[in-house]
């Protein structure tokens, strides 16, 4: 089996269980997994040698919340989040989401991927709930095909909305399915895309999009469904919808959650920023993780999620940088850093802030447990070669090689990586994609994405 060796890197971060990390260190790969950690490692006859001279080596990161169709509105004048509600950013961005199709799914999905991998991510989570008369089902199957395309792993969320705006939500009725269409097509994508073996590249996650757009039955048929293939859940709650909750059904979102059984270990919410200490605390009872997107809240004015104590109670927080409509890039590095900063800004009041160490933990060993993920987000042996490499040797980060842990929230190395490496494979180096024509994707998603907003005329 093919070999990679890593030589003398200048740390590796492991983010393992007891938060190893090893100095001028070797680290040896071999097929998709990592087979030794140490010093003066040698590897087989036609090993890769990669020099990691001036290089920090960190475990690949995990998005856990994502809408990669959403690369195809952004920074758009006409969606100004800070300036919205949510009820009218939603109404506002559907009417842009209705006309995308299959074609503007996949270059979509190809960008905001493209992104993700050159800031070291190597785990895409995403939710696809965008299903136009354009589309039909094949949305998930076209970001297969892109994530395969680029060589990253992709946990593929087949969200829907069910309740149409001539019912009350905000969705335009032709966005809309029936639960049964939403559970036929995610079993079919469960039978042919769900791998939950070891060092598995795609699996697939029932996400309805949020409680208010959809009927009851969709998430209770959804749950059916989930447990009964094995497969996890996953939706947004606590951004914002609380109160049309409780004046349509009397209770708060998380209650009505609990109520209905879309809570435990395999179940992840996105954002949570509206939950109150009660809640938080009984998320940890329940097992129910977060995905966190600070940037989101940043730009939709919303609170942000006490690290500190969720940590304390036992909530498991992974990180997403959330879709462009709300974020409007891919970069879970700076989402690091960014995630960072704001618990330190709400520091003094809160009594105190987690390390910025616990925000590159979030986005890796935390983002696996929320994937159900036992073979990816730290450098082990017997783990997935799911790493990146910094390039700490130039002028501007003299200074700060000595606490590589802290360093990506502290320091901010957001730029893009030295390399990514996914399921021991490199798909990211010296500045290119691996096996893909970048500039050929590039100018044939820039026309595509053109067309799509001048005939809408959404700029
Ligand atoms: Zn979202």
């Amino acid at each position: 089996m093919e070999q990679i060796l890593i030589k003398h890197a200048q740390a590796i971060v492991t983010c393992d269980e007891e938060n190893h990390v090893y100095h001028n260190c070797d680290l040896l790969v071999q097929g998709p997994e990592i087979l030794q950690i140490g010093q003066g490692l040698k590897g087989a006859d036609g090993c890769r040698v990669i020099d990691g001279t001036g290089k920090i080596v960190y475990p690949g990161l995990v998005n856990t919340h994502h809408h990669l169709f959403q690369s195809f509105v952004r920074n758009l004048k006409s969606i100004d989040c800070p300036n919205m509600t949510l009820m009218e950013w939603l109404d506002k961005i559907y009417q842009v989401f209705d006309h995308l199709d299959d074609e503007a799914v996949y270059y979509a999905s190809l960008t905001a991927m493209a992104d993700l991998i050159k800031h070291g991510c190597t785990t895409a989570f995403d939710l696809q709930y965008c299903y136009t008369p354009y589309t039909g089902t094949a949305p998930i199957d076209r970001q297969m095909e892109a994530a395969a395309a680029l060589g990253i792993r992709l946990h593929a969320g087949r969200g829907t909305n069910t309740l149409p705006k001539s019912k009350g939500s905000t969705i335009p009725d032709g966005m809309c399915e029936t639960t049964e269409v939403f559970l036929q097509d995610s079993l079919r994508l469960i039978r042919t895309y769900h791998d939950p073996g070891k060092f598995s590249m795609r699996q697939i996650v029932l996400a309805p999009c949020q409680p208010i757009n959809c009927y009851e039955e969709t998430f209770v048929e959804a749950l059916k469904l989930a447990r009964s293939e094995g497969v996890r859940l996953h939706t947004h709650l606590g951004e914002g919808e609380t109160e049309v909750m409780v004046a349509r059904t009397g209770m708060r979102t998380l209650d009505w959650c609990e109520k209905i059984g879309f809570v435990g270990e395999d179940v992840w919410f996105a954002h949570c920023w509206d939950l109150n200490d009660q809640e938080f605390q009984r998320m940890a009872r329940l097992g129910c993780g977060i995905a966190h997107c600070p940037e989101a809240a940043m730009l939709g004015g919303f609170p942000i999620l006490p690290l500190k104590r969720l940590k304390e109670w036992g909530v498991t927080v992974g990180l997403g940088c959330d879709g462009s409509s709300t974020n409007d890039g891919s970069n879970l590095l700076s989402c690091i850093r960014i995630g960072y900063l704001l618990q330190a800004h709400h520091s003094k009041a809160r009594g105190g802030c987690v390390a910025a160490y616990d925000l590159l933990k979030a986005a890796t060993a935390n983002g696996a447990r929320l994937l159900g993920r036992s073979d990816i987000g730290s450098l082990e042996p017997g783990k997935a070669a799911d790493l990146f490499l910094l390039d700490i040797s130039g002028l501007e980060m003299v200074g700060t090689s000595h606490d590589p842990q802290n360093l990506i929230g502290r320091v901010g190395a957001t730029d893009h990586v030295w390399m990514t490496m996914v399921n021991g494979r490199v798909v990211y180096e010296n500045g290119r994609l691996a096996g893909v024509d970048e500039t050929a994707l590039a100018e044939q998603g820039n026309r595509l994405c053109r067309a799509l907003l001048e005939r809408i005329r959404a700029f």
